[in-house]
């Protein structure tokens, strides 16, 4: 499989996203004018929009940090931790470090509390469901 070739669609691919986070990001930069709005539900909204922003932010940095390592020429499209090839992986997400086994590894550990907020909402919709049909 030709590399090179891979690594430069990926650089494109990253240089892309980083120019679609950077507007996204410049277009959230008023989210403080929100402010007034803490007493009613425009507070939730400056919530999430906030959380979208961190995220946003982790993913330019993860772009950036791959573009860093494609310059000085570290880039190889192997997974940092285990070393396994990921070429399929990063043609839907250039700017991953891990392959989906490590990846999946990180995510469990630091996702455990999401699970189980995600169980106890699928337990709610049960029981919604339950009264409708009893209903
Ligand atoms: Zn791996």
């Amino acid at each position: 499989m030709a590399g090179e070739e891979i690594i430069s669609q990926c650089k494109q691919a990253l240089e892309k996203k980083r120019m679609e986070l950077r507007e996204k990001l410049a277009g959230c930069s008023s989210l403080s004018g929100l402010r007034g709005f803490e007493d009613g539900s425009g507070y939730n909204i400056a919530q999430v929009k906030s959380n979208n922003r961190e995220m946003d932010l982790k993913l330019l940095r993860e772009v950036e940090d791959a573009l860093e390592s494609i310059a000085v020429g570290t880039f190889n499209g192997r997974c940092r931790k285990c070393g396994q090839w990921m070429w399929d992986r990063l043609s839907a997400c250039p700017e991953a470090k891990y392959c989906i086994v490590c990846k999946n590894e990180e995510t469990r550990k630091n996702q455990n509390c999401l699970i189980q907020s995600r169980a106890v909402a699928r337990s709610s919709v049960h029981s919604v469901a339950h009264l409708s049909l009893s209903g």
